[in-house]
C-alpha cells in the first residue's frame, strides 16, 4: 500500500523574506537548507491577509476569488459601499448581497475527495474565513470555529486565542495533537498571527518586532517537529512554510478620502459616488456607474499626488490580478521607497488612513502594496518532488493550492498558479 499523502502548511503572517537567515531565524533557517527555498516568492494585490488567504486557498488572483481587499467595496440597494472583510459577520454580509462568497472553490473543497481540512488561524476573522467559506472542511478561530458544513463547534475550542505569541502557542500545541491523532486529515494549516502581530505595533527590526519573530519559529519548530514524527511512521508529508505577505516601515498616513472630498472629486465623506477601500500602503477606488465620466479625472489627479506610487485603472487593473468593475474601478499603491528605518530595515511606504483603525502607525510595519519587501514574502517546501535547493524561479501565492493538489494526486488544472513541483531546483545548499 502506498504511505498516506498529506500536506501541512504554516503561514508566519508578514515575515519578510529579508529577515531569512541564521542569525534572525536559526530554525527557519536551518529548514530552509533542507527544502526549497524560494527567492522569488512575490504575494498578491492588495497585499492584505485576508486577500492573501483566499488566494492562497483559491490557487486564484483576486480577479477570479473576487475578495479585492482587506477592505472591499459592494454594491447594495443604497450604492456602493466600504466593508471591514475582517468583521467576522461579513462572510454572512457578502453572501446577502451578492449571492455567494468566494467566486471559485477553495482548498477544503478540492480536497474532499481525499480527505479533511483543516485550518487554524489566529490573525482576523476574515482572514480565516475566507480560506473555506463554504465549510467543506474544518477553521477553527477565536471568533467562531466551524465543522464541515459551517456547524459551529461549542463550546468553541480556539475561544482564548488572542493575537500574539501565547494565542499562537496554544494554537499550535492544538494543531499537533489534532493531526497527530486525526488520519482522516488531507489538508493541515495552522497561520500564525505573529510576526504580522509585533510588527503592526513596533518598529522592524526592534526588539519586540524580533520577539514576534523568535515566538513564530518556536511554533514552526513545533510543527516540524510532528512532521518529522510522521514520516517517521511511514507518512509522504509535503512540508510548506512561508507568509502571505512582508511588511514595508509607515512613512506618513494619508487622509485620501478628505483629500479627494476637498479636490471636488468625491461628493462627500460618506458618500456613495466614488468609494475608497483603504488597504494599508494601498487603496482602491470603486466609482458608480453613474459617475464613471470621474474615473479620467481621478486618475489625473492621483498621478500628480507625491504619497501615490504606480496607479493602475481599466484594462491595467488586470495586470495585477484585479478586476476591472464598479467596485473597482483605480487601484493605488502608495509611494514606496528603499530608506531606512531606526534599525537599519530598508523599505518604506505611505499609508492610507482607515478611519475604521485610528491611531499613529508611522514608524510601524504595515503592508497592502506593491513596496519591494510587502511583496517579499518568504516560501519553503520540503518533501516529495522538493530536492532541498535554491530556486529563483517566480513563484506566488497562487501557487501553493496547485502544489497541495498535485501532492495528493488530485486535478491541480485551471488555476491561476501552478504546482511548483514542476520548477527545476538548483542543487545548491543555501548561503
Ligand atoms: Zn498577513
Amino acid at each position: 500500500m502506498a504511505p498516506r499523502k498529506r500536506v501541512i502548511t504554516v503561514i508566519c503572517d508578514s515575515l519578510r523574506r529579508d529577515f531569512i537567515g541564521a542569525e534572525r531565524t536559526p530554525v527557519l533557517a536551518d529548514l530552509a537548507a533542507r527544502s526549497r527555498y524560494f527567492t522569488q516568492a512575490r504575494g498578491v494585490f492588495p497585499s492584505t491577509t485576508r486577500t492573501s488567504s483566499a488566494s492562497i486557498a483559491t490557487g486564484c488572483q483576486p480577479a477570479r476569488h473576487g475578495l479585492a481587499g482587506n477592505c472591499v467595496i459592494l454594491r447594495d440597494d443604497d450604492g456602493l459601499q466600504c466593508h471591514n472583510v475582517g468583521h467576522p459577520a461579513f462572510i454572512d454580509r457578502l453572501r446577502a448581497i451578492t449571492g455567494a462568497t468566494l467566486k471559485v472553490p477553495a482548498l477544503a473543497h478540492h480536497v474532499r475527495p481525499v480527505g479533511g481540512a483543516l485550518l487554524m488561524s489566529n490573525v482576523s476573522a476574515g482572514a480565516a474565513y475566507f480560506h473555506d467559506p463554504e465549510g467543506h472542511g474544518e477553521v477553527w478561530h477565536r471568533a467562531g470555529s466551524f465543522g464541515v458544513g459551517r456547524i459551529p463547534l461549542l463550546p468553541n475550542p480556539a475561544a482564548r486565542w488572542e493575537s500574539g505569541a501565547a494565542g499562537d502557542a496554544a494554537m499550535t500545541q492544538a494543531f499537533c495533537q489534532r493531526v497527530e491523532q486525526d488520519e482522516t486529515l488531507a489538508a493541515a494549516t495552522l497561520w500564525l498571527s505573529n510576526p504580522d502581530h509585533s510588527g503592526h505595533r513596533s518598529p522592524l527590526g526592534s526588539s519586540e518586532h524580533l520577539l514576534g519573530i523568535a515566538a513564530a519559529e518556536v511554533c514552526v519548530q513545533a510543527v516540524m517537529t510532528l512532521v518529522e514524527r510522521l514520516r517517521a511512521a511511514g507518512e509522504d508529508v509535503l512540508f510548506i512554510v512561508g507568509s502571505d505577505h512582508g511588511m514595508q516601515t509607515i512613512i506618513e498616513s494619508i487622509p485620501v478620502t478628505r483629500l479627494l472630498v476637498e479636490a471636488g472629486l468625491k461628493a462627500g465623506a460618506d458618500s456613495r459616488d466614488v468609494v475608497i477601500a483603504p488597504n494599508g500602503t494601498a487603496f482602491t477606488i470603486g466609482v458608480s456607474d453613474a459617475h464613471a465620466h470621474r474615473i479620467a479625472a481621478l486618475v489625473t489627479w492621483l498621478g500628480r499626488q507625491a504619497w501615490a506610487g504606480e496607479i493602475f485603472a481599466g484594462a491595467q487593473l488586470a495586470t495585477i490580478g484585479l478586476a476591472d468593475h464598479e467596485t473597482c474601478r483605480i487601484a493605488v499603491s502608495m509611494r514606496a521607497d528603499q530608506r531606512v528605518n531606526q534599525a537599519g530595515i530598508a523599505g518604506a511606504s505611505f499609508y492610507v488612513e482607515d478611519p475604521d483603525e485610528p491611531g499613529d502607525y508611522v514608524g510601524r510595519g504595515q503592508h497592502g502594496g506593491l513596496g519591494t519587501h510587502e511583496q517579499s514574502p518568504f516560501l519553503m517546501i520540503a518533501g516529495t518532488g522538493f530536492a532541498a535547493g535554491v530556486d529563483d524561479a517566480p513563484v506566488s501565492l497562487v501557487d501553493i493550492l496547485p502544489t497541495i493538489l498535485r501532492h495528493l494526486a488530485l486535478p491541480a488544472g485551471g488555476l491561476d498558479g501552478r504546482p511548483l513541483q514542476a520548477t527545476a531546483p538548483m542543487p545548491m545548499p543555501m548561503p
